[in-house]
């Protein structure tokens, strides 16, 4: 690193530590017990903070002098000097003193570093101010993903999205998508008005993801849905459901990497996923995916994913931002680190995390992500060129950790279309003809993704 690249670096990662990392911990309990911390500690030795001042390293001929240029004798200071008995008695304090200030201070600096950095990543996240290189989250996506709003640091944004010249049809032969249209059933997803909704996000959800299975296949790719109607479908179905068809693809192209027998196995633990078609923990449907790091039958399922080419996983959702500040598209897709990161937040917040029957591994690392996050570039890019009105004022392209597209491996994203909450968004929205721009938006972006593969 030289010097012309450590200083932005520099400067970057100590952005990072303010801003992001104190909106991390602002959001622990960890936070709450500092500050109990804190008050107890300036509560008891707040008299030992008179002293402070007092303080002599013993050889009290120097005291005044040393002192002078420091602070002006007081009258204790000067009666100290002039009485050993006075400062005999106080050498116990004295000699705490200097430790007790150096813990209050720093306390107090990270007090007002974590006050600054809470404060400007909350004012970011309402999207009140703008901090280049941070993303704003939405309510909807902090609760789905059931984690504290975070830093994005990781993402690089691909400057000025595709510049290849796509073929009038954006030709799809031989590409295969999983597409997800989000929540249905009894989860409604994301709502407009919040308190009496006439919109439900899992209605558009399920249009706008038909519209993009009839502009792929158009194109010549072949369009697996995880949910055709509006029944409930868990998103560990979900992913049980992107295995067993990752299996069957493998097992066409001959290169299935398991024997019959494992083959069997896995799809026997996967199809219990599905009857059971439930989230929780207790309920077992998160099967081989349950727990967190990656365990050896996901493992197994990943490693082939990852060699399966042009096979992609798309989620389809609408965002909701309480204050109503954020408007435009968002691509979300994750990463080892944003998983890990996430994860580690979990194992302090998340009581499932602490759960016997809810195994904790090792972190694992291995996932191909660059893939996800050119597509995502791609898929931002792509659709707002087709409704420009859709271009965002949150961070567009973002890493984060979502179960739709952690427990497998396929290249993928999750495409947050527009904010509901958003009174522009929500009547383009509605109006005729931006479900088919959406879908010719992410029909291009899988378009440009294989030119720049092939090229
Ligand atoms: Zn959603």
């Amino acid at each position: 690193m030289n010097r012309k690249s450590f200083y932005p670096a520099f400067s970057k990662a100590l952005r990072r530590v303010i801003v992001s990392e104190s909106a991390d911990f602002v959001n622990t309990s960890a936070f709450f017990a500092y500050h109990v911390a804190f008050v107890i500690c300036l509560l008891h030795f707040s008299p030992i903070l008179k002293t402070i001042n007092e303080r002599s390293d013993g050889f009290h001929h120097n005291h005044m002098s040393e002192n002078y240029y420091y602070t002006m004798p007081d009258t204790n200071q000067i009666n100290n000097t002039y009485n050993n008995d006075a400062s005999d008695n106080a050498d116990n304090k004295k000699t705490k003193s200097p430790y007790l200030r150096l813990l209050l201070t720093c306390m107090l600096i990270l007090t007002i570093i974590l006050a600054i950095g809470g404060t400007a990543y909350f004012l970011h996240d309402q999207g009140i101010v703008d901090l280049p290189g941070f993303s704003a989250k939405s309510s909807e996506a902090s609760r789905r993903s059931n984690k504290k709003t975070s830093s994005n640091g990781g993402v690089k944004a691909l400057a000025g999205g595709p510049e290849m010249t796509l073929p009038e049809t954006g030709d799809l032969t031989g590409t295969v998508v999983i597409l997800d249209a989000g929540h249905g059933g009894r989860d409604t997803g994301c709502v407009f008005p919040f308190n009496n909704p006439d919109y439900n996000e899992c209605d558009f959800t399920l249009r706008i993801a038909e519209q993009v299975k009839k502009d792929l296949t158009s194109r010549g790719a072949t369009v697996y849905m995880t949910r055709t109607d509006n029944d409930w479908v868990s998103l560990y179905n979900r992913i049980a459901q992107t295995h067993l068809i990752c299996m069957d693809i493998a097992k066409e192209r001959g290169v299935l990497p398991f024997s019959e027998e494992r083959e069997s196995e896995l799809r026997a633990l996967l199809q219990q996923s599905i009857d059971i078609n439930e989230d929780t923990v207790a309920s077992g449907g998160m099967g081989l995916m349950v727990g967190s790091g990656v365990g050896e039958d996901l493992k197994e399922l990943m490693e082939m994913e990852y060699e399966l080419e042009n096979v992609f996983f798309l989620s389809i959702h609408l965002n909701s931002n309480e204050s109503r500040t954020l408007h435009g598209t968002q691509i979300y897709y994750v990463t080892d680190e944003s998983i890990i990161k996430s994860e580690r937040n979990q194992m302090r917040t998340n009581s499932e995390f602490r759960r016997s029957d809810f195994p904790i591994r090792d972190e694992y690392y291995g996932r191909p992500s660059e893939r996800s996050e050119i597509l995502s570039q791609y898929l931002y890019d792509c659709i707002v060129g087709e409704i420009p009105e859709f271009e965002t004022n949150a961070h567009p392209v973002l890493d984060d950790n979502y179960a739709v597209l952690r427990e497998h491996g396929l290249t993928g994203a999750l495409v947050e279309v527009s904010f509901l909450s958003d009174d522009n968004d929500r009547e383009i929205l509605l109006q005729d003809g931006t479900n088919a721009k959406v879908a010719k938006g992410i029909g291009d972006a899988l378009a440009y993704y294989k030119l720049q593969e092939e090229g």
